[in-house]
């Protein structure tokens, strides 16, 4: 999950970097109270889950309260790569003698948490991630003892850090660092971080990603998720307990259990096919869960099969059979379904299927197969 900026500095501060917090608005009428409230020229910034707002004009300067709500009103409503902004962040603006970029991740390929630094900060880091890597640095945290006094430094020389500010420095990248393991993050960003004209260090933008497995732990960060910018089939899909993600292929999968998923979409792949989505409908589900898969799954215009996959251990062949039977009957679009069910009650399952005229199938290489020929209109396949 994805936290807006305003909400990713509310963490930073907490764990003690420096920043101008500013305020929220969502009319530019409460911009220009913000920015009378703030005094002082302000920074009018766009709250979309999109990168490069600045690029696409999200983030603009403002000298007077008056200049501030002019400005609030271009920026409310821009489509910044395909999201409406709805919300603005007014802060204290900054005048900005040098931009860094300064980051966690979860490295997978280096098996750590790792610090990406570079003294190119700003707007272009991706650009300079392609043209000159060697001005990024990667440190990678030992797992056990995490951020170590000599690393801070480190990072602090490879950017170049001016001697009166290491210090200030020290505290920004630990409280990131603490940022980043208190929320179980996957992701916590600062670019840029600042100096100012006056010589103070500023985290001017930030951006925190949580790993939604752990999400449950923390109840507080839940609440900061933004609806209108989630996937509506991952709204309903989170709600009704079922694991859901999105992929671009044309054939539907509900499988239950998440190993039995991957191996579904492995044998759509292997049979020609490609995977529509991932989905994993979990234990003992019952019809009205089917149902809410179904739903799921056709919101997604490029479906054209489902694959439905279920191995009864828990979970009832039967049940699922009536549920996918009852579901049927109630959804909008109409697209061949092939269904293998296999295991409790695995014979009664079949019955049902069979007297509702669904494309059932032996095997799985079989259920393949039939989902890929009806998905790709084959003749006689639905
Ligand atoms: P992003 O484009 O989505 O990453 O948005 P940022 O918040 O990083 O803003 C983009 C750029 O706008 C920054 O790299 C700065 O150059 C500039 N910017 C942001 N805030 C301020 C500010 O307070 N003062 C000035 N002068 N520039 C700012
Ligand atoms: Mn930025």
């Amino acid at each position: 999950m994805k936290l807006q900026e305003y909400r990713s500095k509310e963490i930073l501060a907490r764990h003690g970097v420096p920043l101008l917090a500013g305020e929220v608005a969502t009319t530019p009428e409460e911009a220009r109270g913000a920015a009378a409230r703030i005094g002082g020229p302000v920074v009018v910034k766009a709250q979309v889950l999109v990168g490069g707002r600045g690029k696409a004009g999200g983030v603009k300067l403002a000298a007077t309260p008056a200049e501030a709500e002019q400005r609030a009103r271009e920026i409310l409503g821009l489509d910044i790569k395909g999201v409406t902004v709805r919300t603005l962040l007014v802060a204290p603006a900054a005048d900005i003698a040098k931009e860094y970029y300064l980051a966690l991740i979860l490295d997978r390929a280096a098996k750590a948490v790792t610090i990406i630094a570079s003294a190119e900060g700003g707007v272009e880091i991706e650009e300079t991630a392609r043209t000159s890597p060697e001005a990024i640095l990667r440190l990678p945290l030992d797992p056990l003892i995490g951020l170590q006094e000599f690393g801070v430094r480190r990072v602090g020389f490879f950017l170049g850090i001016p001697a009166e500010l290491r210090r200030d420095f020290a505290s920004v990248l630990r409280g990131l660092t603490d940022a980043f393991f208190g929320t179980d993050a996957d992701l916590a960003e600062i670019n840029p971080l600042v100096v100012t004209q006056t010589g103070e260090l500023l985290a001017l933008d930030a951006k925190i990603v949580l790993d939604d497995s752990a999400l449950p732990r923390h109840p507080e960060l839940e609440a900061m998720r933004d609806l209108n910018e989630e996937e509506p089939a991952e709204t309903a899909a989170r709600e009704a307990g079922i694991s859901f993600i999105k992929l671009d292929g044309t054939i539907g999968c509900m499988v239950n259990g998440a190993g039995l998923a991957m191996t579904t979409m492995d044998l759509v792949k292997l049979a020609g096919g490609e995977p529509a989505n991932f989905l994993d409908i979990g234990g003992g589900a019952k019809a009205d869960r089917v149902a809410a898969a179904f739903r799921i799954i056709l919101d997604d215009p490029n479906v054209r099969a489902i694959l439905v996959n279920i191995f009864g251990g828990i979970t009832r062949g039967d049940e699922v059979a009536h549920g996918i039977v009852e579901a049927r009957s109630t959804l909008e679009r109409e697209v061949p379904m092939v269904v293998r069910i296999v295991g409790t009650n695995a014979a009664q399952a079949a019955e049902i299927l069979r007297q509702a005229n669904l494309i059932t199938a032996e095997s799985l290489d079989d259920a393949a197969a039939k989902a890929v020929a009806a998905a790709s209109g084959a003749p006689g396949s639905a």
